[in-house]
């Protein structure tokens, strides 16, 4: 049996080459090779610029920084999220206010509005599983209030509105490519802009805030940090942006089949994707029926049992005890009954059609011992 884990990497023989001729050549940190990762990144995104960075968690942090957020802004983002999207913003003295959710795992765009106060600096929504975010009225709202769009697209890369790829939208996009997002280097992520400002102070925070003047001075003109990517992550990421769109097909093949097969289920509910709209199919989420919830750990345990490498996205960030210390409790519906509900199953582009198959038989199987 082939791995079954909800999602991992694929590293080929051009991935093993071209970082081994890295090794092999002058430049270990941050080099040419970066250079033509982000060059490749606006390719193919149609974004201006690509600024790499050694995680997405330092490229938020760099992107709140480069927007002028400041102590006690408030910045308008989504519960339903890996804990640095709003981390990040604690980081830099900003407030996270999580707007609840909607049944695909995405902030409701029409929660928004009324959360925005005159603090309101920044709307950071998140494509939950690669399905694309409402930007339209997003990006009205942000028009109306002068807010800025900062995407979190860590699991987004490849994913598209009308044939639009993310990453050119908003004011920012963030992407990852820690070692089981859309594509790989290891650990690394970038941000994307069109904007030229943000670009260059982009790069300022990447590489502790230093210009260089002439012969062996610099300056340094604002504090930095050391977010470069090493070029060995350049080097996966040129190779490996090569497959991607070869990568979401093969994710496509499996979840169109487990959507297929899931069409008339009643146990519990599968992500819909609009016409309109590409999923890079990071993740295939699924949402188990109410009668089902009182039973997830058990289902969890048992599943893994199976041989199923299932993982649960996400809790609600404000659920964890270092936002609870700090903010008190939050509890918005849709979203604590998104974490009581969801479960993300086996789909990557290491697998078979014969592993998907093998993966609803047994979801199904079990999941019917605890169905009423
Ligand atoms: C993985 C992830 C991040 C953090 O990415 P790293 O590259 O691991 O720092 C941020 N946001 C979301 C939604 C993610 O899935």
């Amino acid at each position: 049996m082939s791995n079954l884990s909800y999602s991992t990497q694929c590293i080929e023989q051009d991935d093993i080459d071209a970082a081994t001729q890295v090794l092999n050549g002058t430049f270990l940190a941050q080099g040419p090779k970066v250079k033509e990762f982000e060059d490749n990144l606006c390719a193919y995104t149609g974004a201006k610029y690509a600024i790499a960075f050694n995680s997405a968690t330092s490229a938020l942090q760099a992107s709140y920084l480069a927007s002028g957020i400041q102590q006690d802004d408030e910045i308008i983002t989504s519960p339903i999220s890996f804990v640095s999207t709003s981390n990040m913003m604690i980081e830099c003295g900003a407030i996270p206010v999580w707007c609840d959710i909607k049944e695909d795992g995405n902030i409701d765009e029409d929660k928004i509005e009324k959360l925005i106060t005159s603090k309101t600096k920044a709307i950071v929504p998140v494509h939950f599983a690669g399905k694309p975010v409402s930007l339209e009225k997003i990006h009205a709202l942000a028009k109306k209030y002068k807010l800025l769009v900062i995407e979190d697209a860590a699991h987004a890369l490849g994913s598209s509105i009308y044939r639009k790829k993310i990453g050119s939208f908003s004011d920012m996009t963030i992407f990852s490519f820690h070692a089981i997002k859309p594509i790989t280097t290891g650990e690394g992520g970038a941000v994307l802009t069109d904007n030229e400002e943000y670009a260059k102070h982009l790069r300022l925070i990447r590489s502790h805030g230093m210009v260089k003047k002439d012969l062996w001075n610099s300056d340094m003109i604002e504090l930095g940090y050391n977010f470069r990517m090493p070029e060995l992550a350049g080097a996966l990421g040129v190779s490996q942006l090569k497959k991607l769109d070869k990568f979401v097909a093969l994710r496509w093949e499996i979840s169109s089949y487990y959507d297929e097969v899931f069409k008339d289920e009643t146990l519990f509910s599968t992500q819909k994707i609009e016409k309109n709209q590409v999923s890079s199919r990071h993740l295939y989420p699924i949402l188990l029926d109410r009668q089902l919830h009182p039973h997830k750990e058990k289902i969890f345990k048992e599943l893994q049992e199976n041989g199923l490498g299932i993982q649960v996205h996400y809790k609600p960030i404000y659920q964890n005890s270092f936002y609870i210390a700090k903010f008190g409790k939050t509890s918005l519906p849709v979203a604590d009954d998104f974490y009581r509900s969801e479960v993300s199953i086996p789909c990557h582009q290491k697998m078979s059609l014969d592993d998907a198959k093998f993966v609803a038989d047994t979801l199904l199987k079990i999941l019917s011992k605890y169905a009423r």
